[in-house]
């Protein structure tokens, strides 16, 4: 439980080009980036899916949506406009098990999103 990929991105065990870090949060930019700017936002602690965060992660998915969201004003994409996105499980196309905030950025984005 917790050694996915991304828990070995937390580690530094693999590379990644980290964009933002805090004592609960990492960010770093999506090796196959679906839009100019895609960086993930986890959590340093492991949750596997949405389906698994406890009441107790409240306040750390309201710190994952938040550090989103200082990155787009910080990088001043933030008033032409973002999207956010959490995939779960098969159907919800999630393909790494360590929760993660897709940041999609740069591009008009399509909606329904398929
Ligand atoms: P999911 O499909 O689980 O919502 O998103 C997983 C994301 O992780 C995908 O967008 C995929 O491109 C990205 N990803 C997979 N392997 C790596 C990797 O080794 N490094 C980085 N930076 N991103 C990865």
């Amino acid at each position: 439980m917790g050694d996915t990929l991304f828990a070995k991105i937390i580690r530094r065990e693999i590379p990644a080009d980290i964009v933002y870090e805090d004592e609960d949060v990492l960010a770093f930019r999506d090796i196959h980036p679906q839009a100019p700017v895609h960086v993930l936002f986890i959590p340093r602690q492991p949750i596997a899916t949405l389906n698994d965060a406890a009441p107790g992660d409240a306040v750390l998915l309201g710190k994952l949506l938040l550090a989103a969201a200082d990155y787009a004003k910080r990088e001043g994409f933030a008033e032409g406009g973002y999207r956010t996105v959490i995939n779960c499980n098969e159907h919800g196309g999630q393909t790494v098990f360590h929760l993660h905030v897709h940041l999609l950025a740069g591009r008009p984005m399509l909606w329904p999103p398929g």
